[in-house]
């Protein structure tokens, strides 16, 4: 098992630097960021002119403040460029988009797409590319007529000018994020899917719930799902929101389960409930009114998602103050995405700028949060394993005692007939009564009829062998079950009782009785019982000392 996980440690830190990797060089290749200004388009207008006359555009970075509607969006002039390039921009709410590049001879060319086909310009990592056709002169100014923008991030956000291998190289490096997130994802799903069948935990079930919607939420987010389904891009942002708000709120929801009241105390366990209806409210009103008033509804799930992450907060104070270290191990875990998802709602409220990494961080976070739980894990297994041992050796005290008698350290009456009762073959029951025990008792006290009550036990067992049942079954009653064929046990116990020495050298003797009988069932013992019982009586009365058989008697 450890070998297993040992196994596991080396997979996740193999995609650790994969993802370590990945980051630095997407980010160290040069592209080309693209000024931009806007303006509200009316009504025909065309695009020659306004290229020939750029007049009335507004040049701010932050263009949300204009609101909702069509626009046109200006590049400022372009520099010499490579063959083959294309123009990339973050993907956003719009109906459609035009892009239209002026060459240095004047000509015009245009190409774009809509929502609904917007997918065959979808690279991972959610970029929208369009390239610019080749001409023969050179491209020098861009031009985007954008139709229905909700304009919450922005218009045509972040435009720029990749080269054919660069978007490919991209295009592989991000494949290769996604796929290592996808892995680390899927194993966390499982090994907690196993886990949690093995342990019956309740926050088992609302963790594999996070990890499906993180699943889905990386699919729809990157891109991915609008490529292979080539679904209606605004349908996909819509799932994105949709996906993330259902992540946020499983992950609360286990939260509540993982920790303690102590944890939970107060405030914070009643506004989880509250948050996740929240959240769950908020998203649902947004994603189905869009684009109806698309700045105001995103402020307020900002505000919710605040809301949300204030109460993570301190969740993960206490659980880092308490003394249970697996609630520390959740906690450094946890601290990672929660302050990007917290960069996220900072960007989306405009306090930072938008950045490709920042959008994407939740999945870099949860890559994170997905090793450090797969090693919480691991040593939570090899916690249960402990455990498990130490309850097995505890089981096994426990039985010992409960199966055998304290004075001698025999069998007890119980554990005697659970053992004898159901064998198949007949066997040999020998049944021991300590003669006029009362007066030994009487001689020696209490105590020392104790002594010779053990003594007495000692010499019963070395005069069986090893594989017969020895018990004390009464207070000076024991009882013997062995081998059908070994019909001299009854006078080898005598004597070794005989040579037995005493406390204070005292006389002790006994009487026996024994009968061979099936013991397959309990009316077959009962009657093998009788009959020994039967015999000793017969011994006892016969003058004591001696041993006699049910035929005899
Ligand atoms: P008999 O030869 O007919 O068997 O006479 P007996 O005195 O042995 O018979 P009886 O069954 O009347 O007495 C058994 C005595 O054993 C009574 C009881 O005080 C004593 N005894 C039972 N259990 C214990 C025990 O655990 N320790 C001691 N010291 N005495 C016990
Ligand atoms: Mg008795
Ligand atoms: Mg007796």
């Amino acid at each position: 098992m450890f070998g297993g996980s040992q196994h596991h440690f080396w997979g996740i830190c193999a995609a650790i630097l994969v993802l370590i990797g990945v980051v630095p060089t997407a980010r160290a290749q040069a592209d080309f960021p693209i000024d931009t200004c806007f303006r509200p388009a009316r009504d025909g207008e065309r695009p020659a002119a306004i290229l020939a006359d750029p007049r009335g555009f507004d040049c701010r970075a932050v263009t949300r403040g204009a609101g909702p509607g069509d626009y046109w969006v200006l590049s400022a002039p372009l520099p010499p460029l490579p063959a083959n390039v294309r123009v990339q921009s973050g993907s956003v709410w719009q109906e459609g988009m035009t892009l239209y590049t002026r060459y240095a001879n004047g000509t015009i060319r245009a190409g774009g797409f809509t929502s609904a086909d917007s997918w065959r310009h979808l690279r991972l990592g959610a970029l929208f590319e369009v390239p610019i056709p080749r001409a023969a002169a050179r491209p020098v100014r861009l031009l985007w007529h954008v139709r229905g923008a909700a304009n919450v991030r922005g218009i045509v956000l972040h435009p720029r000018l990749v080269s054919a291998e660069q978007s490919q190289r991209y295009e592989v490096q991000l494949a290769a994020f996604y796929a290592a997130f996808g892995g680390l994802a899927v194993a966390l799903l499982l090994f907690n899917a196993a886990l949690g069948t093995a342990l019956r935990q309740r926050f088992q079930l609302p963790y594999c719930a996070m990890v499906v919607l993180l699943l889905g939420y990386a699919a729809s987010s990157s891109g991915l799902l609008g490529q292979l389904t080539g679904m209606d891009n605004n349908l996909r942002l819509r799932l994105n929101a949709l996906l993330l708000a259902g992540t946020l709120s499983a992950a609360l929801i286990f939260a509540r389960r993982f920790f303690g009241d102590v944890v939970m105390r107060g405030w914070v366990g009643r506004a989880i409930p509250v948050a996740v209806a929240g959240l769950m409210a908020t998203t649902t009103v947004y994603v189905v009114t869009l684009p109806y008033r698309p700045l105001l509804l995103d402020r307020l799930l900002s505000l919710v998602f605040a809301a949300t992450l204030a109460i993570a907060f301190p969740l993960l104070w206490r659980s880092w103050q308490g003394t249970d270290r697996y609630a520390r191990a959740f906690a450094i875990a946890w601290g990672l995405p929660l302050l990007t998802a917290s960069a996220r709602v900072a960007q989306a409220l405009g306090l930072i700028g938008w950045s490709f990494w920042v959008d994407n961080s939740t999945l870099v976070a949860m890559a994170l949060e997905a090793c450090c739980s797969a090693i919480a894990i691991a040593w939570r297994i090899k916690q249960i394993g402990e455990e498990r041992d130490q309850a097995r050796e505890q089981e096994m005290l426990a039985r010992l005692l409960a199966d055998s008698d304290p004075l001698t350290g025999l069998m007890n009456r119980r554990s005697f007939l659970r053992e004898a009762i159901g064998r198949r073959e007949p066997h040999l029951l020998v049944l021991i009564d300590i003669d006029h025990f009362k007066q030994v008792n009487d001689t020696l006290g209490h105590d020392g009829g104790d002594q010779v009550l053990r003594v007495f036990a000692e010499a019963v067992r070395a005069a069986v062998p090893p594989d017969a049942l020895v018990a004390r079954i009464g207070g000076e009653e024991f009882a013997v079950l062995a081998d059908a064929d070994a019909t001299d046990l009854p006078d080898a116990i005598l004597a070794q009782v005989r040579a037995a020495r005493m406390p204070y050298d005292l006389t002790v003797t006994a009487s026996l009785g024994s009968e061979q009988g099936a013991i397959a069932t309990e009316p077959e013992w009962k009657v093998l019982y009788r009959r020994a019982d039967d015999a000793l009586y017969a011994a006892k009365r016969a003058g004591r000392d001696r041993a006699r058989w049910a035929a005899a008697a």
